[in-house]
């Protein structure tokens, strides 16, 4: 069977995890979810102290962080520095400076560095923002994940509800816009469609749906 690279880019909390998860898990490829790269890069930022705007520091804050996935029962969980982080990533804190952090250029080519590795030998679904165009500007599949932004709103509310954080409606929903237009307007990669991209729009449809579209698309590249 030929291996094949899929890129999943996207507004922020639109289910590109979900989704690419579901078909890593149906093709038996592996999965990247390149957020969580960029926030574990926060995370270290914040725990450190580093401060964003010293490009000195950050370039050596850069060599101290190994990021590793470990796939288990409960998903692929990033490590920093050998720590499980994928609980302590996904809090506000986080994702209130995760965008910032992402504008900066040595942050990004150093990530995609990193992903270009993970893929080199393709059978890899990855999502995040700039994998269609920048990362794998070759991908064999890619698709643009978009969805009403109060469904989506309400999406991330319930995630993070679930995982037992107290969070405020308003101020998820203002984190995601405030991400969006960051993530969009960057110099830097920004958030783009890329030019053959599929785009699935998921407001109305259920993770079977989506993960049904997506198969089928594959199917049709001979996979
Ligand atoms: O996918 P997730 O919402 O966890 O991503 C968190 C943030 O990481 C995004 O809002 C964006 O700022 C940044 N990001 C990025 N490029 C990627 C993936 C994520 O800039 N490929």
């Amino acid at each position: 069977m030929k291996k094949i690279i899929i890129a999943i880019d996207g507004h922020s909390s639109c289910g590109k995890s979900t989704l690419a998860k579901a078909l890593g898990n149906a093709l038996g490829y592996a999965y990247i979810s390149t957020g969580d790269m960029y926030r574990a890069v926060t995370l270290y930022f914040i725990e450190n102290q580093v401060d964003i705007n010293d490009s000195a520091a950050v370039l050596e804050a850069l060599k101290q962080i190994r990021l590793h996935f470990v796939a288990d029962e409960n998903g692929n969980r990033i490590h920093l520095n050998g720590r499980d982080v994928s609980e302590e990533i996904r809090k506000m804190h986080v994702a209130e400076l995760v965008s910032p952090v992402a504008v900066i250029s040595a942050v990004r080519r150093e990530m995609v560095r990193q992903q270009q590795a993970m893929g080199e030998q393709k059978g890899v679904v990855m999502d995040g923002r700039d994998i269609g165009t920048v990362v794998f500007p070759n991908a064999d599949l890619k698709i643009f994940l978009t969805a009403d932004v109060n469904v989506r709103a309400q999406r991330r509310f319930d995630e993070l509800t679930a995982r037992g954080q107290h969070v405020d409606f308003e101020e998820v929903k203002n984190n995601l816009a405030e991400r969006d237009h960051i993530d969009s307007t960057r110099a830097d990669s920004p958030l783009r469609q890329a030019d053959d991209a599929v785009v699935i729009d998921n407001t109305n449809l259920n993770h079977e749906q989506q993960l049904e579209l997506a198969l089928d698309l594959v199917r049709e590249r001979g996979r």
